[in-house]
């Protein structure tokens, strides 16, 4: 067979090849929008690897991107890489000390940025040595605009090439633990992990697929969306802005059959949806990740006709590692049933291996039961090895990474989330799931977001309190909160105490932050 190197550059080939005209729509932070197309793209994206090389950059420099959606941050996706550049998806969220740091630790030498970040930007300028360049993403009012500055070439440029594996992305997990830390995607991984994202057990693209991508291009790789919607040729609508209202119009006025983003965001679409009597029926396919998708959210969405694709994974995996969608007999079961399973986070996708390993222990290798919990291993060829300038590898000798959760392996392949390592709370020896808990507390109306924390208990080491932050307007008491979970989770599972809190603390990521919950709390005691 042929060689084919699997780079970055064939993806966008093809895209513009064979899906010259399927539109890109994005609608900007201004309020305005604008249309291209897959070719329009491609021709962009040669002219940004045209300016690079112009501004002395060299193969496998760094070009960090501060930006949200839109079909310019798409554009730099395959300019930089195109050029044999490193493109570093930087998150606005991140604390000013943790930019500081993923700028210098990536050593990135240009910055491109959207203009609604130009106040983080004359903040960090002078904490960031190494970037020589900066470009506005829109036309910045002392910045090159970055078409002007793409506009200076005419895109006739043969992509640079090299190996497969070279780096073509980096990642930094938002460092809930010490400072972040750097991965880098190599073409080939980014290629094969595009690829699986492709399966039917995956995002089901097909050339009819619209798709509203809410996961930001800044988090985890927009989950590979990009890369997979470009070789499927689907059509894509981005959105600067994350107002429901502006998404929801965007969805039935483009004809989004597609759409992808964390729990919170579904959970403002519905506020939204409810409180102007609106729904979203063009939607056939959601897929809702990065955090456990509660069960009203994946109710609704079915309630709606929508195909719910429960995803798990992490920075660390590409991110992709498993997603939930029909299983065997899917059509024999009942509604309840295809709920549960929906709740639990999915099955692998072709090309990578799971397995769960004694809490204690990290070697004893778990039955796949449905019962044992225990700490998830994984590995493949989108998984790290080794995190960026680390002198060891991430990974033990046989290439399992340690994903930091806990999780229960059914027979069926499906594989269940039930904690992070870290947010286990051990109850007289026994494991409570603070995730099942949360996801249960939020089923009751009144309750917006609930965070369960174990708390130091003289008899039983510790116990669950569970901190709820009430929907605006609705009431509830501890006592309602409690009698709700009676039959929803076990007796010795319900917590010791409710608290009801103004808010939670969350990630840049919009994970809930038990770190910075348990030091608000940590003079708390039970009883
Ligand atoms: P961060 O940069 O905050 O680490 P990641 O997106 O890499 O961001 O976070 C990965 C973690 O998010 C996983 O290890 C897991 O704990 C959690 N996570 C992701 N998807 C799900 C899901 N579907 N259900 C429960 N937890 C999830």
């Amino acid at each position: 067979m042929q060689d084919w190197s699997m780079r970055i550059s064939h993806v966008i080939d093809h895209a513009a090849r064979e899906a010259s005209g399927r539109e890109i729509v994005t609608h900007w932070a201004d309020g305005t929008e604008t249309r291209t197309d897959w070719a329009g793209i491609h021709l962009d994206a040669r002219k940004m690897a045209q300016a690079l090389l112009a501004l002395g950059l060299t193969k496998g420099d760094r070009v960090a991107s501060l930006a949200m959606n839109h079909s310019r941050h798409l554009v730099s996706w395959f300019g930089v890489a195109g050029m044999g550049g490193v493109l570093h998806t930087c998150n606005p969220r991140l604390f000013e000390d943790q930019l500081e740091y993923i700028v210098n630790h990536a050593e990135d030498k240009v910055m491109i940025y959207d203009a609604a970040f130009q106040p983080i930007i004359d903040k960090m300028r002078d904490k960031w040595p190494t970037v020589e360049h900066y470009i506005c993403f829109d036309s910045g009012e002392h910045t090159t605009s970055f078409e002007d500055w793409i506009g200076e070439q005419d895109g006739e440029f043969e992509w640079v090439e090299g190996d497969e594996r070279d780096p073509c992305m980096i990642c930094y997990t938002s460092g809930t633990t010490g400072n972040p830390k750097g991965v880098q995607y190599e073409h080939r991984s980014t290629l094969l992990h595009a690829m699986a994202g492709l399966q039917t057990s995956a995002f089901n693209f097909s050339g009819s697929s619209v798709m509203l991508p809410v996961v930001p291009m800044f988090h985890a790789a927009s989950w590979g969306l990009p890369y997979s919607g470009a070789m499927a040729g689907i059509k894509f609508v981005f959105s600067a802005v994350n107002d429901p209202a502006v998404l929801c119009d965007l969805m039935d006025r483009e004809g989004v059959t597609d759409s992808a983003g964390v729990p919170t965001v579904w959970l403002a679409t519905f506020q939204y949806c409810d409180a102007e009597g609106k729904d979203l029926p063009k939607l056939k396919s959601a897929t809702i990740g990065g955090s456990a998708a509660p069960r009203f959210m994946i109710e609704r969405l079915m309630k709606n006709g929508t195909r719910v694709q429960h995803a798990w994974g992490m920075t660390e995996t590409s991110p992709i590692g498993t997603v939930g969608g029909p299983t065997a007999n899917w059509d024999e079961l009942t509604f309840e049933e295809k709920v549960e399973k929906t709740m639990k986070q999915g099955r692998p996708i072709f090309g990578v291996e799971l397995r769960t390993v004694d809490l204690d222990d990290r070697s004893t290798v778990l039955p796949r039961d449905g019962e044992a919990s225990g700490a998830l291993q994984i590995r493949g060829p989108w998984i790290i090895k080794r995190y960026f300038k680390a002198e060891e590898d991430a990974t033990d000798a046989d290439g399992w990474f340690d994903t930091g959760d806990v999780a229960i392996l059914h027979p069926d392949g499906t594989m269940q989330i039930t904690d992070r390592t870290k947010d286990v709370i051990k109850s007289g020896g026994e494991w409570i799931s603070s995730v099942e808990l949360e996801n249960a507390a939020v089923g009751h109306p009144a309750v917006a977001e609930a965070a369960a924390i174990g708390m130091p208990h003289p008899k039983w080491d510790e116990r669950p309190v569970l901190f709820v932050v009430r929907k605006s307007g609705a009431e509830c008491s501890a006592e309602d909160v409690t009698a709700f979970l009676t039959d929803k989770v076990a007796k010795w599972w319900l917590p010791d105490a409710v608290e009801f809190v103004d808010d939670i603390p969350h990630t840049a990521t919009g994970k809930i932050s038990k770190k910075d919950l348990r030091e608000r709390f940590s003079d708390y005691t039970l009883g």
